[in-house]
């Protein structure tokens, strides 16, 4: 039959040259990958042979087999799993359908050390590929259940791969590495080994549910004598089942980098055993790192779903809310039927019941952490705090729970994160609200206008940047009877200013302004729906403030994004009288007659206030020109 040669994609070339170039210090982990594929491929087969029992393929005895040959220097591992078509195998091997591979590649070339782009490996799915680390050439050989005829892949791992149809492939797939040559100074990395191959599998792939016997009679001399029989090399134990202090926290996180596909070691491992009517025993992880794709739309999530031990399906976004998406882990229910669709799992009383207890020991696990470890929490919140966040929109009944452990950056002195209960805690007598501030970054609202009375008076404002900080503040709307108030927005009527100023002053003041701020409302119509005087504002001559129930510009960006028609909301403009600039504009706006000039000095005052939020001008061409003509005439 003929033999076909095609281009890996430039992202698979790209990766497959990392391997070989081996970035990986540990390269005994690309037979825990090559484990790991052949475990799924037959958990695969064995719920396709559950669902279609016509479906031709033998089930009868599921196992991996693992086989040296120390005289050809090759390694098999072999399943009779699903297999792979023709096509798949182009598709799955030849390929990475992972999008964000690019990414990941910019991200690794940035990586300055080792230790950073072994971190950056983890996260995607390098798995078979990963055998290119120890072998210089690869062939896989196999045959989807169902099928006649079979494939065989074989690469060097150069920038192409052969396809080749075969006709006597058994059922499933097998891989066979032909290794690089043995290193004499370094026996330790000899893979035809038999103890070396046993000792990988102990360490790596001991909770794997499928047998996995090491078939030796191709061992040459020279090993420790068993060579013959197949023997099975794992125990096999579910380790969702086993007490906690049975199982070492090595052979939890193992059982992690299998189902997470990720290299790194997990930050938290949560187990739950639920007894009574419904029984089901769950093992969860929580990564160290957020997943590259944490917000995008299509992300895989959920947790794997057991029943009575069988694998059932992968990605059961049923069992967690949204918010919890980034968790991983397993749970085995004793009385689910084997057929469980997921249609059926989204409307099922019982997985809802399971839903709201997993979500309850996974916030209480993080308050664990906070209390009881806080550079862990910090860990966690960094990654994953934006992502909790959602949950305080989207789940009511967590609400508290998840309040108690959110964090937030303040301006307090002290520069740790905050939570709510402290910033409560510590608010002076006299302050009745919770203050915050919202934007795009640290720098943009450290320096915002909106802050400089509040920073004057010493009083504590939390600093919300991320996108969702928006919606959950309005939805969250108080906290222990304090409102949570924008310094964007309303009015803002700090105490301390009535002492510097009697009322009298500040109704000569209004009748000063009251002209200029009236025109330039009609000026600025298209932009702003009022112009008044601040008492926010110490340095800056301007800003926009939005009322307490306009949506800001963010949010109404957000809901545009999301497709949703929104109107655009007009705010309101203040102005600082104890400002040169506005003193000036003030006298020349009551002295002249002509006010054409100054109609571009009130746009400017307002872009101005624009800029210093973080905004865009909306004519940034003009905005300048404006600008450097003004700047000219001071020279
Ligand atoms: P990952 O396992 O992270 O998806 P891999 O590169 O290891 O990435 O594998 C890509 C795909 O190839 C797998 O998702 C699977 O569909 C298929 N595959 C790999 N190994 C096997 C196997 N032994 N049997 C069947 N399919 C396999």
């Amino acid at each position: 039959m003929s033999t076909e040669t095609f281009e890996f994609q430039v992202e698979a070339r790209q990766l497959l040259q990392l391997m070989i170039h081996s970035v990986y210090s540990n390269k005994d982990v690309f037979l825990r990958e090559l484990v790991s594929n052949a475990s799924d491929a037959l958990d695969k087969l064995r719920l396709a042979k559950l669902r279609d029992d016509t479906l031709d393929a033998d089930v009868s005895d599921l196992h991996i087999e693992l086989e040296t040959d120390q005289d050809a220097r090759t390694l098999t591992v072999r399943d009779n799993g699903i297999g792979m078509s023709y096509d798949e195998v182009g598709e799955l091997i030849g390929t990475i359908a992972n999008s964000g591979t690019a990414q990941f590649l910019k991200e690794l070339k940035e990586a300055q050390d080792g230790a950073g782009a072994e971190g950056l490996i983890g996260q995607f799915g390098v798995g078979f590929y990963s055998g290119f680390m120890v072998a210089d050439e690869v062939t896989l050989v196999t045959r989807k259940a169902g099928e006649k005829q079979g494939t065989r892949w074989s690469s060097r791992g150069e920038g192409t791969y052969t396809l080749e149809r075969v006709d006597d492939a058994p059922q499933g797939t097998s891989v066979t590495l032909h290794l690089k040559p043995a290193d004499p100074d370094n026996q330790l990395h000899d893979y035809t080994s038999v103890w070396k191959i046993k000792e990988i599998v102990k360490r790596y792939s001991d909770f794997i549910t499928w047998p996995i016997r090491l078939v030796g009679e191709k061992n040459g001399k020279g090993d420790d004598g068993e060579g013959a029989g197949p023997e099975t090399l794992n125990s096999m134990k579910a380790l969702w089942a086993r007490p906690r202090d049975e199982v070492s926290e090595d052979e939890y996180h193992e059982l992690y980098k299998h189902i997470g596909h990720d290299w790194r070691e997990p930050l938290e491992t949560i187990q739950l055993h639920a007894e009574g009517t419904f029984e089901y025993q769950a093992l969860l992880f929580v990564p160290s790192h957020a997943p590259h794709d944490l917000f995008r739309q299509n992300m895989r999530h959920g947790l794997q779903l057991y029943v009575k031990r069988v694998f059932i399906m992968d990605d059961c976004e049923a069992l967690l809310p949204a918010y919890l998406r980034f968790v991983r882990g397993v749970v085995d229910a004793q009385d689910l039927s084997l057929n469980v669709s997921r249609e059926i799992l989204q409307q099922d009383r019982h997985i809802r019941m399971m839903q709201r207890r997993l979500t309850k020991k996974v916030l209480s696990s993080v308050k664990s952490m906070m209390t009881g470890n806080p550079d862990r929490y910090a860990t966690f919140w960094r990654e994953f705090g934006a992502v909790l966040k959602e949950g305080l929109v989207t789940d009511p009944d967590n609400r508290e729970a998840l309040l108690a452990v959110a964090s937030f950056a303040s301006t307090h002195e002290d520069g740790e994160a905050v939570t709510l209960e402290q910033y409560v805690e510590r608010m002076p007598e006299g302050q009745d609200d919770i203050y915050y501030i919202t934007g795009e970054s640290r720098e943009t609202i450290d320096n915002s206008p909106h802050m400089e009375a509040f920073r004057e008076r010493g009083i504590e404002v939390l600093l919300l940047t991320d996108p969702v900080d928006e919606v959950w503040v309005d939805a969250v709307g108080e906290f222990e009877g304090k409102r949570l108030r924008s310094v964007a927005k309303g009015e803002i009527d700090l105490d301390a200013r009535e002492d510097d100023r009697s009322e009298d002053e500040q109704k000569q003041q209004a009748e000063a302004y009251a002209g200029l701020l009236g025109w330039m409302r009609e000026r600025l119509d298209d932009d702003v729906k009022e112009v008044r005087l601040s008492t926010r504002l110490t340095r800056s001559p301007a800003c926009l403030v939005a009322d307490a129930n306009d949506l800001t510009p963010a949010l109404e960006n957000m809901y545009r994004a999301m497709g949703q028609e929104v109107p655009h909301t007009k705010r309101i403009l203040e102005l600082n009288p104890d400002h040169a600039l506005v003193k000036g504009l003030n006298e020349a706006y009551t002295e002249r007659e002509d006010r054409s000039e100054l109609t571009d000095a009130a746009e400017l005052l307002y872009t101005l206030a624009v800029v210093a939020e973080g905004g865009r001008p909306k004519d940034p061409a003009r905005f300048v020109r404006l600008m450097a003509d003004r700047l000219e005439r001071t020279l």
